[in-house]
């Protein structure tokens, strides 16, 4: 992450794979709710202590709180009235998380795919079973590309860094949203209409619920993952 000025206002920069984000004054904020929104639909805003496992440059990192993040005024912590606790994604990180879950005993953990198998291998070789946790839920971030994932009822949010999408598999009609006023699809090309800096994706596995509504959002398009890759046994 950079700060930097332009015409005397707060910029920060995120590199991030195929691009670069740059937010203005107030931006951080509005996708710090939008994130709020996901996990409302995700069912998850009643969790309480939160525990993020991914790189700082992962909006599910820093929108987490308004104490990680200069010009951010409200991230989830304060939106949700919830402790957010950031673990870096890499490797040696992901060793030491069954032993902070432990002692912590975070009612959300949010990981990215790519390291979601990392992870439960190592918490079932310490002795922690994440999926068989009480009280535990258990959210994976995935992205363009399919990653085999372990078999279990994990929540999901599709997450690309570069088009700063956020679109949660809802729990109330089983179809993940692209949210009304957010995004666009168009030709197959989905579009951040909020932020200029991000960059269109194309995501040939989606497949458009053109007959279903959502009451929790009427006017998002709402889609399922055409192929969402190889599943594994956990
Ligand atoms: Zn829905």
């Amino acid at each position: 992450m950079t700060v930097g000025l332009i015409d005397d206002k707060a910029r920060i920069f995120f590199e991030v794979p195929e691009g670069e984000l740059r937010f203005g004054d107030g931006d951080l904020d509005r996708w710090a709710e939008h994130l709020a929104w996901c996990y409302r639909l995700l069912d998850l805003d009643e969790c309480k202590t939160i525990a993020v496992q991914d790189f700082g440059t992962s909006p599910l990192a820093y929108l987490g709180s308004a104490l990680l993040m200069p010009t951010l005024e409200a991230g989830i912590a304060e939106r949700l009235d919830a402790k957010v606790i950031c673990l870096d994604a890499s490797p040696e990180r992901v060793v030491l998380t069954p032993e902070v879950i432990r002692q912590v005993e975070p009612d959300l953990l949010i990981v990215r795919d790519e390291i979601f198998g990392l992870l439960l291998d190592g918490a079932k070789r310490a002795g922690v079973d994440l999926a068989a946790l009480d009280g535990l839920k258990i959210l994976v971030a995935i992205g363009a590309k399919p990653m085999p994932m372990p078999s279990g009822k994990w929540r999901r949010l599709l997450h690309v860094e570069s088009t700063l999408l956020l679109a949660p598999e809802c729990a109330s009609c089983g179809h993940f949203h692209l949210r009304d006023g957010f995004y666009a699809l168009t030709d197959g090309t989905i579009v951040n209409l909020l932020l200029d800096s991000a960059q269109p994706c194309v995501l040939p596995r989606i497949s458009v619920a053109e007959d279903r509504v959502c009451e929790l959002g009427p006017n998002d398009l709402l889609f399922t993952l055409a192929n969402p890759g190889e599943t594994v046994p956990s």
